[in-house]
């Protein structure tokens, strides 16, 4: 049984353990940060066990090393390019699994823009997955599905963060499902926000910044409008569109402040190149110093290929892509080594937040982040541009980092 007062840090909300509890005795329950944490009807339990033996943050990748194959990758469609987060490595992999007559499942916007995963059998609903959502995301319907999927002989591309993808292997495991068809995608990942501060930034805009007949029909937290190294956000409207509210009133902007991320993000189990996934995408933002020869102006990913089943699924797609082997020091991630450092006030954050009668002021007060990230922010494309990104990375892990995320 999972501990009554399960540590915060300790669980990445994945829901694994409440659905293959066979007592039905765990429940996920929203705390006042809008995360999602078990728990569990002491009644019910019969002390199996399973719920530990799913649970992703019971792993540990931290400091675990690997070999991946390492490519800095472009589609060779611009349309789809240009629709993708990076270099758009993600369409490449769907599009095979759905020439198999196979199903995705990825993260979506639904009709209200909340963040989900879902299913998708063609190539037009897999392209809702297409550009990150900087939103915790809900799985519910993948361990709905994804069982029936792989017992009906479907090749299945399953994407996520590391963590929920190892979560949905565990549970699979547990299953006993016959995972031979089973693709998986995870991603380089820096944390997931609360979904509860997204639907309240939603309402801000809503509220005070679109006319009372108006609604939102588009929303693209990667769009390349403006370049695809600005990672800015777009909403459209039925009536126009929010450029000039969201160019600094930005979710990803919160995103990257870190005072909404979950508190397990800080104690992220999965900074490593030993990874869940036969595949890890990322932005590969250090073209200059690696000397990539092609175009990469709009976008190029990080793709890191694990295993042999994703070597051998790499062959006979790489066509697609103009792409290039990189070495592990040219691809260096910060999050492939330590995770991010929890903001010194995040607590005072959730505090003034949840108490705040005016959370746009709030919101704007801290969205431009610490002093330190705001320093990252600013000296990290000089970094990367000169080839020393991965040196400073480093000395960043060494003198701040190292000690201040354990448990
Ligand atoms: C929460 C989050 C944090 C990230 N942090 C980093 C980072 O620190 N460094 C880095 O280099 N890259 C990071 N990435 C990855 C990066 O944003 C791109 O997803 C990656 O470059 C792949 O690009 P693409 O063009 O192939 O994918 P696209 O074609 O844009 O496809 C996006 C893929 O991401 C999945 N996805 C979208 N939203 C979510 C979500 N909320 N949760 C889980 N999966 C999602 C979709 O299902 C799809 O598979 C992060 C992504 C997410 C979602
Ligand atoms: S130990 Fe078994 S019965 Fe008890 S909560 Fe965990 S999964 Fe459910
Ligand atoms: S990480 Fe997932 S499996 Fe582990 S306790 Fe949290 S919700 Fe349950
Ligand atoms: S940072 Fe780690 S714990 Fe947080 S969503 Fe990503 S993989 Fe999961």
């Amino acid at each position: 049984m999972l501990t009554e007062n399960q540590n915060k840090n300790q669980c990445c909300g994945c829901m694994a353990c409440s659905q293959i509890c066979p007592k039905s005795a765990i429940t996920m329950e929203q705390d006042d940060q809008g995360f999602a944490y078990p728990s569990v009807d002491k009644n019910k339990c019969i002390d199996c066990g399973l719920c530990h033996k799913v649970c992703p943050m019971e792993e540990n990748y931290v400091g675990q090393d690997a070999v991946p194959d390492i490519y800095a990758l472009c589609n060779k469609n611009r349309e789809t390019l240009t629709e993708s987060s990076s270099g758009g490595m993600f369409s490449i992999l769907a599009r095979w699994v759905i020439g198999q007559g196979g199903v995705i499942y990825g993260v979506a916007f639904d009709e209200s823009f909340s963040v989900r995963h879902m299913r998708a059998d063609s190539m037009e609903d897999a392209a809702r997955f297409r550009s990150s959502k900087y939103v915790e995301s809900d799985l519910t319907e993948v361990y709905a599905h994804i069982l029936e999927d792989l017992k009906a002989g479907l090749t299945v591309l399953l994407t996520g963060t590391p963590c929920q993808i190892s979560a949905v292997q565990k549970f699979l495991l547990q299953k006993r499902a016959d995972c031979t068809n089973l693709y998986t995608c995870d991603n380089i990942c820096h944390g997931v926000p609360s979904r509860k501060i997204w639907t309240d930034y939603l309402t801000i805009l809503q509220d005070k910044y679109m006319d009372s007949n108006d609604s939102i029909t588009y929303i693209n937290m990667r769009s390349k409008k403006s370049g695809w190294k600005e990672r800015a956000m777009e909403v459209r409207l039925k009536n126009g569109d929010l450029d000039e509210v969201t160019k600094d009133f930005s979710f990803n902007k919160i995103f990257s402040s870190l005072y909404a991320n979950r508190p397990s993000c800080f104690n992220c189990k999965y900074t490593s190149h030993k990874r869940p996934s036969d595949f890890t995408l990322g932005d590969f933002w250090n073209e200059k110093s690696a000397g990539i020869t092609f175009d990469v102006s709009n976008g190029v990913s990080e793709v890191l290929v694990n295993t042999e089943k994703g070597r051998k699924l790499f062959q006979l797609i790489k066509d697609q892509a103009n792409c290039q082997p990189v070495s592990k020091k040219a691809a260096w991630q910060p999050h492939l080594e330590y995770a991010a450092k929890a903001p010194k006030n995040q607590a005072q954050f959730w505090e003034e937040y949840n108490s705040s009668p005016d959370k746009e002021a709030l919101l704007r007060r801290y969205l431009e982040g610490t002093f330190m990230t705001k320093v990252i922010r600013k000296a990290s494309p000089i970094l990367q541009k000169t080839g020393l990104y991965s040196m400073a990375g480093k000395m960043y892990k060494v003198l701040l980092v190292k000690k201040s995320n354990t448990p």
